[in-house]
């Protein structure tokens, strides 16, 4: 019989193969044209984008289908998992970049092309803009961040955590040190596969070299090879580039662990594939940017934050306790520390929910309310959603309701929580309690003079009960012939004299550019009421992390005063202590008509600290006794208290001063009251 040497029996079935591939890949357009005219009918008509239970139907199906014709189901889920992921993104693309469509966008990102960041990050921005993104790869994380701060591109990726290796420490302090918005995520399958230069066979390597990270990850291949040793190198594409040409090329023995993208761009031969102990190897990026850029709120979205408790027990079980109860999901906890505080820490915390979401945004307006500083990093759509899980499993629980729910945008509630029934905000300066079941007094001179005067002042007002000190640097003067006030030398000052007494500092910042040097040197930063409607300070203040004290504008509402306290709040800075210090009135016989009233309405409107200023008030050394004494009474948490050890000397202020004897006769006539409240002092 003659044979047919000219066609190979494996051919026909080949053709076969050729042409299911054909079919797999017009049946996938046509799914994901079905997936487009979707997406495009719930954006006419507002609904969710996603159907956690459509989703779960479409998967029970799929996976039945692909068992009864003997695939299996880990397989069959898998590559669901990829399609769905597909289509989630193409439906949000058309929601989301109507506008963004077009425009090209640079963004930074750590390595260089052929890494897993550069990947990841063409296939993020794929998505978010039509036009082709430049993509710039620079030496380390940090250089990506000051490309973003300094408007050199528009967005930076870096990986911020690793399934196998956990989170990346300095990817979260620049987070944390700079004022930077997550606008997005990506999940990045992390596939290893071992380059050579072409024709190098597994059996001549003597070196593998690779970033540290991953050839931690191939322990198990790389152990089964004998007279290998592994090479650290700086990172997976530059090891594969390394091999491209020179005398590693000619001597032949050396391969590189890198994504398989990376072998072809350096025209490598892959020799093996999935190097990884563990299948699944995924890393997260974030997508960071120089201002928010919240998603559609029908989007699955998480949202991130940095938040700081009082040093206190059960602070942080309180704080995460609002999560729980407003049924919002936390999908990370991690700890920073806190480089000026020893010993405390920041929390970097990710939910899911946006942050407009009605539950999301109350459970937020309650958090203030046990935080000492929060400050929220973005919404951004979620790529790690809990939903996925359903993909994992053959029975899962059913997943819960989801959290965005499109309504109209509600009236931006307000950052103070109303009083009634609910704690009080408290937090330490220093090792001064302020707030609910505690009495501050801060006392000192109007202006700090010399350092003389200020060291006199701190044991003057220590000795008659002051727990914090004060003492003007910057000083606002309604005339500017009178003393303006030492500047940085009366900072100097301020803070020595707090340090020899032990009193943690308050004083006045009257300019933004101010801020760094009061902060610097002062534990309090007071907002006198000439500045309180000073909103672009109040907007810089609410950055900081430092305690403020809010005092009343001579003419403003309490409703006003509460707003100005919102733009503090606003920013992140949650120590702000409210100061009542009289309003101008028609009355001439005091220097202002102090409103002891906004005490008890403050409480009712507000949790935070309301002090009193008997001093501004009076304008007279003899009338700021009973003040004080009345503002006690009046519930007050505090008050301030202008005192100067040799009032017939001081530069400002002196009628109101108090001499040694007056603080005296008010620290006795305040103990029985303090005391009758049950406040500390
Ligand atoms: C002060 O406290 O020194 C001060 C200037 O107060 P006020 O802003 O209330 O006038
Ligand atoms: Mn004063």
């Amino acid at each position: 019989m003659e044979v047919d040497l000219t066609t190979d029996p494996l051919d026909p079935i080949r053709k076969e193969i050729d042409e299911a591939d054909r079919q797999l890949i017009q049946i996938l357009a046509r799914r994901f044209d079905a997936v487009k005219r979707v997406g495009n009918l719930k954006h006419t008509e507002d609904a969710p984008l996603l159907d956690t239970e459509r989703e779960r139907r479409v998967q029970a199906s799929w996976i039945q289908d692909a068992e009864a014709l003997g695939l299996s189901a880990p397989f069959a889920r898998r590559v669901l998992k990829e399609i769905l992921n597909h289509s989630r993104r193409m439906q949000e693309s058309l929601i989301e970049n109507r506008q963004g469509l077009g425009r090209r966008i640079r963004c930074g990102y750590q390595g260089q092309a052929g890494s897993y960041s550069a990947l990841a990050a063409s296939h993020l921005l794929a998505h978010r803009s039509a036009a082709e993104s430049g993509l710039l790869g620079y030496g380390t994380f940090q250089d990506v961040g000051k490309a973003l701060i300094n408007g050199e591109v528009d967005y930076a990726l870096l990986p911020v955590e690793n399934s196998i290796g956990g989170s990346i420490a300095d990817v979260n302090r620049l987070i944390c040190d700079h004022a930077l918005h997550i606008v997005d995520e990506e999940v990045w399958q992390v596939e290893h596969v071992l380059a050579v230069p072409p024709g190098v066979e597994l059996s001549d390597l003597r070196v593998i070299r690779s970033h540290p990270a991953a050839l931690t990850q191939c322990e198990t291949f790389l152990s089964s090879l004998e007279e290998v040793t592994r090479e650290p190198w700086s990172d997976t594409a530059t090891a594969a580039e390394s091999l491209q040409e020179g005398p590693v090329r000619e001597r032949r023995d050396t391969g590189a662990i890198c994504s398989e993208e990376a072998a072809n761009l350096f025209g490598l031969d892959v020799i093996a594939r999935s190097l990884a102990d563990r299948e699944c190897n995924e890393t997260r990026f974030l997508l960071l940017a120089r201002e928010p850029e919240p998603p559609d709120q029908r989007l699955p979205c998480k949202t991130s934050m940095l938040f700081r408790v009082n040093h206190h027990e059960g602070a942080l079980v309180r704080a995460l306790d609002v999560f729980a109860k407003a049924r919002v999901n936390l999908t990370r906890i991690e700890s920073r520390p806190l480089p000026d505080m020893p010993w405390e820490y920041l929390f970097f915390v990710d939910v899911e929910g946006h942050l407009e979401s009605p539950n999301l945004a109350s459970a937020l307006l309650e958090l203030r309310s046990c935080c000492s500083h929060l400050r929220l990093l973005g919404s951004y759509p979620s790529r790690t959603r809990k939903q996925d899980s359903h993909l994992d499993q053959a029975h899962s629980p059913a997943p819960a309701p989801p959290i965005c729910i499109r309504e109209t945008p509600p009236e931006p509630a307000p950052r103070q929580t109303p009083n009634a029934g609910r704690a009080r905000s408290t937090f330490r300066i220093g090792q001064v309690p302020v707030g609910e079941g505690h009495f501050v007094l801060i006392s000192g001179p109007c202006a700090v003079e010399s350092l003389g005067q200020i060291v006199d002042a701190a044991r003057m007002v220590r000795a008659n009960g002051a727990t914090m000190l004060r003492g003007g640097a910057f000083k606002p003067r309604t005339s500017p012939h009178a003393f303006q006030g030492l500047g940085l030398e009366g900072l100097r000052y301020l803070r020595e004299a707090g340090r020899q007494f032990e009193l943690p500092t308050v004083t006045e910042v009257l300019t933004i550019e101010d801020i760094p040097a009061v902060m610097e040197y002062a534990d309090v930063l007071q907002v006198g009421a000439r500045n309180m409607h000073n909103f672009a300070l109040l907007k810089e203040l609410g950055k900081v992390d430092k305690p403020v004290i809010l005092k009343r504008g001579m003419s403003a509402t309490i409703k006003e005063m509460l707003l100005a306290a919102e733009y503090l709040l606003n920013g992140g800075n949650l120590q702000v202590i409210l100061c009542e210090r009289g309003i101008r009135t028609f009355e001439t016989s005091t220097r202002a008509t102090l409103d002891l009233s906004s005490v008890p309405v403050l409480k009712r409107l507000t949790h935070l600290p309301i002090i009193v200023d008997p001093s501004h008030a009076a304008g007279d050394r003899e009338l700021v006794v009973p003040l004080a004494l009345a503002a006690a009474a009046a519930g007050a948490d505090g008050l301030i208290v202008e005192a100067h050890p040799r009032p017939e000397e001081a530069l400002c202020d002196k009628a109101q001063a108090l001499n040694p004897d007056d603080l005296a006769q008010m620290a006795a006539g305040l103990r029985p009251i303090v005391a009758a409240q049950g406040r500390i002092w």
